[in-house]
């Protein structure tokens, strides 16, 4: 597998910006210049005083992109840029241009965009667009589930020899051949702006998923759930693998079910993976083994590949105990445990192998019945009374951004003395800011993150992350999302 370049898309709505974006790309191979989105186009304004070779693109409305004007003022854009030496000149397939085609040669990319799904009979089209040019064949497709970019990868094998194709998954469910565009046979992947057909910026493909280092001989990893694009947890263990040296990579894996995850996993040769809602449960049963624990709570959260046979746990139990060993005895103390969905479940048995006695509170009494029976725990009200408990942890996501005025219990019933919040965005929630000046002792859920994902690293890899370095990660993403107003999960 030969490596992929980097090709940084950029956008502007005047030439001025345009160029000025152009020059402050700090890192890549290439610079693609989108005229269409430019309200002033002009070729040799975009050209000169370039210091990359740069992709030229005018992309037509009909095939999703900003250009308004006649087809023939697009051509003449077009063939100006060939003629002017244009390193790469982006052709649309279905425009025709035949002999802009066979003029550019080699400096032609070839493209075909379909942004309602997946192409049918794509293999065939991409033949014929190889047999239409000397130069690359683009097509980019939008996955509506993960294991679309199954055939993706089967493409690339086919026609990866000569490096003159690109395979793009747009959206979400695409974002594996965006990271892993070797895998896919890619001459280069783009990055940038463009977050609405899943474009991720320059920086986080280089620093965070350190795209340079990705060979075939890389480890792959990822978190699968349902919603897993703001997820803390590539960034910590990208951190972690960076810092320890490790030739491995962890990427968001968004799938629509536990099959979706497994045709991909199976397909990419996935060497473990973080679980997370709505596929706990339903992976534990499709996974080969599971282990006591896991088996217990009734869900798993890692899986680990070992010799084809696919292993699961749950280290969010042992995450959870992280930060309370050697600061709390557990032994003997009376635990309230807020909700009883799955979180509450891996708690629940966490404190009772602590030695706690367990309640459970849920505004569904026999969801918390149910919980409080994996470990002989009892069921009490919601909420719970004032001096019923000594520790409290809140399993449920109230608190949780955006709704971080809100908290589970009033602050007059803070009366115990330690208060844990699984909450972990804000990492100071109501409910901490409240139990501290109450004087409990508080917890935030940003541990039990960290510790759960260092257990998960110790797994796979056999190492212990270098100390600090998955927290470090974590407030910093979460400070991203902070300053963007995003949200994380
Ligand atoms: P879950 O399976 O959806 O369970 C959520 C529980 O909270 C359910 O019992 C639900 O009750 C209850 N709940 C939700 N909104 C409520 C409200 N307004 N009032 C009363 N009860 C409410 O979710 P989960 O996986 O257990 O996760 C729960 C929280 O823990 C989330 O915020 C998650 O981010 C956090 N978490 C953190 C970590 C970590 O490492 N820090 C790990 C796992 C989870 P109903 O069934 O009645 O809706």
């Amino acid at each position: 597998m030969a490596t992929p370049e980097l090709c940084v898309t950029v956008t502007a709505p005047t030439m001025a910006d345009l160029r000025r974006q152009r020059d402050a790309v700090a890192d890549a191979d290439l610079v693609e210049l989108r005229l269409d989105k430019v309200r002033d186009p002009n070729v040799a304004g975009a050209l000169e005083g370039r210091t990359r070779p740069v992709v030229i693109t005018c992309r037509a409305a009909w095939e999703g992109g900003g250009f308004t004007g006649s087809e023939e003022e697009r051509r003449r854009i077009l063939s100006e840029a060939l003629e002017s030496g244009a390193e790469y000149v982006d052709i649309e397939w279905r425009a025709r241009f035949d002999d802009l085609v066979s003029r550019g040669g080699r400096r032609v990319v070839l493209s075909s965009h379909n942004f309602n799904g997946m192409t049918r009979d794509l293999a065939g089209q991409l033949r014929a667009m190889r047999g239409a040019t000397t130069g690359i064949a683009k097509v980019a497709v939008t996955p509506q589930r993960l294991a679309d970019c199954t055939p993706l990868l089967a493409l690339g094998a086919e026609a990866s020899r000569d490096s003159r194709i690109i395979v793009i998954g747009m959206g979400d469910y695409g974002l594996a051949t965006r990271l892993l565009a070797g895998r896919f046979g890619s001459a280069w992947t783009y990055a940038g702006g463009l977050r609405d057909i899943g474009q991720v910026t320059a920086s986080s493909l280089l620093n965070e998923y350190r795209l340079r280092a990705i060979s075939d001989t890389t480890a792959i990893y990822g978190i699968v759930g349902g919603s897993v694009m703001h997820s803390v947890s590539p960034s910590m263990h990208n951190a972690a693998f960076a810092a320890a040296g490790i030739d491995a990579v962890y990427l968001p894996l968004p799938a629509v079910d536990a099959d979706d995850f497994v045709a991909f996993g199976r397909a990419i040769g996935i060497s473990g993976a973080s679980v997370t809602i709505p596929h706990k449960v339903s992976l534990f049963e499709r996974v080969d083994e599971v282990d006591a624990i896991a088996r217990r709570i009734g869900a798993i959260n890692t899986i680990r590949v070992v010799d084809g046979r696919w292993v699961a746990r749950n280290t969010d139990a042992n995450g959870f105990l992280h930060p309370l060993r050697d600061r709390v005895d557990l032994e003997g103390r009376r635990a309230a445990i807020l909700g009883a969905g799955g979180a509450a479940r891996a708690v629940a048995v966490a404190l009772a192998s602590g030695g706690c006695a367990v309640r459970v509170h849920a505004r569904q009494r026999p969801q918390a019945e149910e919980v409080a029976a994996l470990v002989g725990g009892s069921a009490g009200p919601w909420p719970p009374e004032p001096d019923s408990w000594d520790l409290l942890v809140n399993c449920t996501p109230i608190g949780m951004y955006p709704n971080v005025d809100d908290t589970p219990l009033p602050a007059e019933r803070l009366t115990g003395r330690v208060v844990y919040d699984l909450v972990y965005n804000p990492p100071s929630t109501r409910l901490l800011r409240e139990a501290a000046a109450r004087g409990c002792r508080t917890i935030g859920g940003l541990d039990m993150l960290v510790g759960q994902a260092h257990e998960q690293f110790t797994w796979w890899t056999g190492a212990v992350p270098t100390a600090g370095v998955m927290r470090q990660a974590a407030d910093r993403r979460l400070t991203e999302f902070t300053r963007n107003e995003d949200y994380v999960v």
